[in-house]
């Protein structure tokens, strides 16, 4: 990882002289990828830098409350639109993915073939983005924090106002479940720290995050929990599927199986949790495990995914039958012991 402050110097200089800046996140928005977008695109703001923050798709409707998000140029809505920015920037900033395609695959081809410089800011493992900047930490928590450093090591951190701080922190306090991951470290708290100085207001975001909910996603989840957790083999392995008709009877909005594998995870014993969610293009997977089990070369193999060691994800365009049959035949010809 070079993290060099002569690089965030060239880098920084770069942005200065840069007339289009984009800034670009993963598909389904989560909290790290909207913190570290929105609060980049602030940080920018204050050195009178434009730019624009252009996702794939729209946030849940549980991050209504950040101030920004209405900024966000969404790729599925305005195509033309976000074409456009693509075509004229001159920067484009890569935050908190590690491969194209996690931006879809048609918005993917079209960041990898345009011409703009790349910047790479990202946490998760073996990047196969080709940048001309890269502020890449595989052991740090989220991108937020690559976010602070970049903000802090370009002697920038008198810029920092409570608005950047309140996004960083919720960037860091997701991606790390509220700060009991082992991808915690002494530096994360040094950053929230660094982060509450500004005078934000942190019980707000965690009220904003997790004391609220729909009554419909309240009642999905539990109906999940209680009609559809099967445990498989003797690792053992805890698993729910959810089809359309199913999430249609819940008024499903994206977003509210948010938290569900998480939950299935924390059952006693079970080390292994994975949720499959049916949508119109097919099936999105959610991984998570603990100890010796590792799901990310298990989504990266057979589900076109990839991740973390203890989180993954994956999509499959087969029926959601077919892609959970699959799951069980892999893990019950032998993928863990
Ligand atoms: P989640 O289960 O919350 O959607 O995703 C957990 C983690 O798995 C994400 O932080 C991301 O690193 C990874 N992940 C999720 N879906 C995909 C995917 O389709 N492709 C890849 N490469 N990684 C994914
Ligand atoms: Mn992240």
């Amino acid at each position: 990882m070079s993290f060099l402050p002569e690089n965030i110097e060239i880098l920084i200089k770069k942005v200065l002289q840069s007339e289009k800046i984009v800034i670009l996140s993963h598909k389904s928005p989560d909290g790290d990828s909207l913190g570290s977008s929105l609060a980049l695109f602030n940080f920018l703001k204050k050195l009178n830098l434009n730019s624009v923050i252009c996702h794939p798709d729209k946030a849940p409707y549980f991050y209504r409350w950040l101030d920004d998000i209405d900024d966000i140029l969404v790729y599925e809505d305005d195509l033309e639109k976000v074409t456009n920015e693509i075509l004229h920037a001159d920067l484009i900033f890569c935050l908190d993915f590690n491969a194209f395609d996690r931006l879809g695959d048609e918005f993917g081809k079209m960041v990898e073939n345009s011409k703009a410089e790349k910047v790479l800011i990202d946490h998760h493992q073996n990047p196969s983005i080709k940048a001309t900047y890269n502020i890449w930490d595989n052991r740090r928590a989220s991108t937020s924090e690559l976010i602070f450093e970049f903000i802090d090591q370009s002697n920038n951190i008198h810029l920092l106002d409570e608005q950047i701080a309140q996004y960083l922190y919720l960037g860091i306090m997701t991606d790390t479940g509220s700060f009991r991951f082992q991808s915690v470290t002494s530096r994360t708290h040094e950053t929230i720290c660094e982060l509450l100085k500004t005078g934000m207001n942190h019980t707000q975001i965690h009220e904003n995050m997790y004391d609220s909910n729909t009554l419909d996603r309240i009642k999905l989840k539990s109906y999940a929990i209680v009609e559809k957790l099967e445990i498989l083999g003797d690792v053992p392995i805890g698993i729910i599927t959810l089809s359309k008709s199913e999430l249609r009877k819940f008024n499903y909005q994206k977003g509210d199986t948010e938290g569900l594998v998480n939950m299935i995870l924390s059952i006693d014993k079970i080390k292994i949790a994975a949720i499959f969610i049916e949508n119109d293009e097919g099936v999105k997977i959610s991984f998570r495990s603990k100890e010796k089990f590792f799901v990310n070369e298990l989504a990266h193999k057979y589900f076109n995914g990839g991740g973390h060691k203890y989180a993954a994800g994956g999509f499959s365009n087969n029926s959601i039958e077919k892609v959970v049959e699959m799951f069980k035949e892999i893990v019950s010809s032998g993928f863990y012991d």
